[in-house]
């Protein structure tokens, strides 16, 4: 057994990093905020569910930036 699943053992509840509620370890959705939660970290905290539609949005807003800077100032 390895240290991981003796310390998510250890707890019985999390706490939602968006709401700061405790949850049920469990949880995939906060039943306070309904938002998508993680597993436990070791501060018994729950990690934020990876969000692709955000982490997509983010890379385009990234990609549309680095574009306009290379079209504002590097345009030839
Ligand atoms: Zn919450």
């Amino acid at each position: 057994m390895s240290n991981d699943m003796e310390k998510n053992d250890a707890y019985s509840s999390k706490k939602c990093p968006e709401c700061l509620t405790y949850i049920p370890v469990k949880a995939v959705v906060c039943p306070s905020c309904k938002r998508r939660v993680g597993k436990i970290t070791d501060t018994g905290m729950a990690r934020k569910a990876f969000d692709w539609k955000a982490y997509l949005g983010f890379v385009l807003a990234l990609a549309a930036f680095a574009f306009y800077i290379w079209w504002a100032f590097f345009r030839k």
